[in-house]
């Protein structure tokens, strides 16, 4: 199967949900993204910073970049000025500082709060428990120049589809929790990202709003 051939099954079967697809084109070359953006597709997705903007730089602009990647603090600015999404903000320190950069850059960056549903240990992402209180406690307030879109979980890495289900659906649960409570006047809670190749039809069942398809579109990475 082609790349594009793929991409198209996926854009049909997301075809009247309210699901998008982030194509996620990590390891894979410029020629081959070229391949899925010459059928009209324009959101990718890359996990390095360097890679990132390595690719930002050599492919058509009106791509629309999104980092899904853990993000250091200290490379915010290498992408503050043209990502059109951080899907894995894990921190308030890290959001500060996407928030200095949005500044400097006279823009607005679309985010992700990461949580931490898995049962792999993770240094990444929010507990569950604690997200809400902070929120609530106004934490993300401060950010005016950091929308904050919504949330972002990996389920654990398994083939127990029940795991995968019970993971996403509590990920679900906490966003219309804080998508219902959010007083804050950078909260636009609308994006729910989860679902990847392994997972993605649970994740479609139980409400995902972005899945972030890679392997199953560009094939296995090197
Ligand atoms: C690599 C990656 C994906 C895509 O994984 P596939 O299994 O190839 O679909 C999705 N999300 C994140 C955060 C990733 O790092």
């Amino acid at each position: 199967m082609s790349i594009a051939s793929n991409l198209n099954q996926f854009q049909e079967y997301l075809d009247g949900t309210c699901c998008k697809l982030v194509a996620v084109s990590k390891t894979k070359t410029e020629s081959e993204i070229m391949e899925a953006y010459n059928t009209g597709f324009r959101r990718f997705g890359e996990n390095l910073v360097q890679e990132l903007k390595k690719k930002q730089h050599l492919l058509p602009k009106d791509i629309e970049w999104h980092m899904i990647g853990h993000l250091q603090t200290n490379k915010v600015k290498k992408i503050a000025a043209f990502v059109s999404m951080i899907h894995g903000v894990d921190s308030l320190k890290l959001a500060a500082e996407i928030n200095k950069q949005a500044v400097l850059n006279k823009r607005v960056i679309p985010c992700l709060l990461q949580v931490h549903i898995a049962r792999e240990e993770s240094k990444f992402g929010f507990e569950a428990s604690d997200l809400l209180d902070l929120i609530k406690s106004g934490a993300f307030d401060g950010f005016a120049q950091v929308k904050i879109a919504g949330l972002m979980g990996m389920a654990t890495f398994t083939q127990d589809q029940e795991l995968i289900r019970a993971e996403f659906r509590k990920l679900k649960t906490l966003f219309e929790e804080i998508k219902s409570t959010a007083t804050g006047k950078n909260f636009d809670f609308t994006e729910l990202s989860m679902g990847m190749s392994n997972d993605y039809q649970i994740a479609v069942e139980e409400g995902s709003t972005m899945i972030r398809v890679g392997s199953s579109i560009f094939g296995a990475r090197n």
